[in-house]
């Protein structure tokens, strides 16, 4: 047994998630450190999805009647045993996706802080009270809980997408069905168990609130297709999503999509470049370039390019790439050989397109014959083709010059996803241009940040291809409920609005 597996063994046993692994199962888990088979599981047949579902939907009938303040209580228990098994949660998420210890903490971070964040707006779902035009009449609007609320997530974040779903539809008085990646289905599992005990510490909630769905992409399409799914939450590729999409209108349910993204940083004459290298080389380096918000696109002013390009080539050589479980390690693998196969094919399209590409060998594969760690790759383009426009999920940075600032606006703009984008100037007439209507198209746009590692406080997601949805902070919640008009007439008149006449 692996160190991997042996770890993996240890924490869902911690957990009460390892009763779940059957040596007969046909679903294969592999860590992306080594390649192990980290255990099995046996996929939900169509008639046990069929129950999930409307098990939920009796969750949903009783639930949406608790006080939304109560809904949070259970919320803030959540975040409370999430913070008790930190460290174990986090771990997990090393072993099953790849990603470097802090990484995978900092996700489970990312869930507590969306707890608090839930339980705060359990008291806070307002609705507003609207001017009536006719007298003796008021007008307001009440928001009331939606139903059940399929989550579909992708491997990258493997929890923490569930958490901004799941925190916000409880509160909202919804119930939930969890379709996780199946390449991640045991931080699922160690989810559903954590989450098990902050039920059994609440006194009245009803059973089945929130269900693990165990399979593939035709589980998920069963969910897709079923009407007692409210709404559907899917977090994916484009691909996934043009599936999706589709189907869930169709049924005129709720979608809400989160989606591919091709993201870019501009550099300015005026940029701070230290600030620009560390912010670049995280944002593109990070989670070894597998995060929707990864950076794959830098347009760089032409007088500047030289310098920062040779910079963040200096970076990329020093980095620390290896075992993600081992302090130190800034640069885990690719979740697996397809993921790298699809690298080295876009290294090579690039390159035929005349970009010059530096780094994104593989290394390590002495040590770790079955997994696939990756130098990072810095691609200089003379132009951006449609290798530079398609989403590559890891760590290629394309590299592109601009003479005007709006230039490097419409390279920015021209490409299909519109998810996160990022600008490091020192000049505000520039920041400025950026932030604006004629600015960045993304659904994200910062400042001398890079554009990953966003806050939970801000609608989360993007434009075009990316989907249109918005999860987590700000006002994401109102996608998990339903909005109802109300007016009341409290005269002995009954005028119709508009002085329509009807009387008789
Ligand atoms: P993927 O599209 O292969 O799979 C995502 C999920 O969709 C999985 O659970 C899969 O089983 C399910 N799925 C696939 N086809 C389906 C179908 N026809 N019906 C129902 N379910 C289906 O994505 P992935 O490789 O796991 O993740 C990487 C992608 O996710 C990247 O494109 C990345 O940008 C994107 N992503 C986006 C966000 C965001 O918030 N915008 C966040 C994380 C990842």
């Amino acid at each position: 047994m692996t160190q991997t597996v042996q770890l993996t063994r240890e924490i869902l046993e911690r957990l009460g998630a390892a009763d779940a692994l059957q040596e007969a199962g046909t679903m294969r888990v592999r860590s992306p450190i080594d390649g192990a088979e980290l255990g099995r599981l046996v996929p939900h047949t169509t008639e046990q999805t069929d129950q999930i579902i409307q098990r939920a939907h009796s969750a949903w009938l009783e639930w949406r009647n608790v006080p939304s303040p109560r809904r949070g209580e259970l919320v803030r228990l959540l975040g409370e045993e999430l913070r008790a098994e930190k460290q174990a949660l986090g771990q997990l998420i090393s072993l099953e996706a790849g990603k470097i210890i802090s990484e995978g903490l900092g996700e489970v971070q990312e869930m507590i802080d969306i707890c608090d964040f839930a339980v705060g707006l359990s008291r806070q779902l307002y609705g507003l009270t609207i001017a009536s035009e006719r007298p003796g009449h008021r007008m307001l609007e009440t928001w009331h809980p939606l139903g059940v609320v399929g989550v579909i997530t992708a491997f990258n974040f493997p929890m923490a997408v569930w958490s901004w779903n799941t925190a916000l539809a409880l509160v909202a008085g919804d119930s939930v069905v969890w379709k996780p990646s199946e390449k991640t289905p045991l931080t699922a599992l160690a989810c559903q168990a954590v989450f098990e005990r902050a039920i059994a510490r609440f006194a009245d909630a009803p059973a089945h609130l929130n269900q693990v769905l165990i399979g593939g992409h035709d589980v998920g399409e069963q969910l897709v297709d079923d009407s007692r799914v409210a709404l559907l939450s899917a977090t994916g590729s484009t691909r996934m999503g043009r599936e999706v999409g589709p189907r869930v209108a169709r049924r005129f349910g709720r979608s809400l999509l989160e989606l591919g993204g091709n993201n870019a940083v501009i550099v300015t004459p005026s940029a701070d470049l230290d600030l620009a290298v560390r912010g670049i080389a995280f944002a593109a380096v990070g989670t070894a370039g597998q995060r929707c918000t990864s950076t794959r696109r830098l347009i760089v002013h032409s007088s500047v390019r030289e310098a920062l390009v040779a910079r963040l080539k200096k970076a990329y050589s020093g980095l620390p790439i290896g075992n993600p479980l081992n302090q130190g390690t800034l640069l885990g693998p690719l979740v697996d050989k397809d993921s790298f196969n699809g690298m080295q094919s876009a290294l090579q399209s690039a390159q035929a397109d005349g970009g010059k590409v530096f780094g994104g060998e593989r290394v390590l594969q002495d040590t770790y014959p079955n997994a696939y760690y990756v130098k990072p790759a810095i691609v200089e383009m003379d132009r951006q083709t449609n290798t530079v426009r398609h989403e590559t999920f890891a760590p290629i940075l394309y590299v592109l010059t601009y003479e005007q600032l709006e230039e490097a606006v419409a390279l920015q703009n021209d490409v299909p996803q519109g998810l996160s984008s990022a600008i490091f100037s020192n000049d505000v007439r520039e920041t400025e241009v950026f932030l604006s209507a004629s600015g960045s198209d993304c659904g994200i746009a910062n400042v001398n940040i890079g554009t990953s590692g966003a806050e939970i406080g801000g609608a989360f997601g993007g434009d075009k291809e990316t989907g249109g949805g918005r999860e987590s902070g700000s006002d994401a919640w109102k996608a998990y409920m339903r909005r109802a008009t109300n007016t009341i007439n409290y005269s002995r008149e009954l005028p119709l609005a508009q002085g329509v006449k009807f009387d008789v």
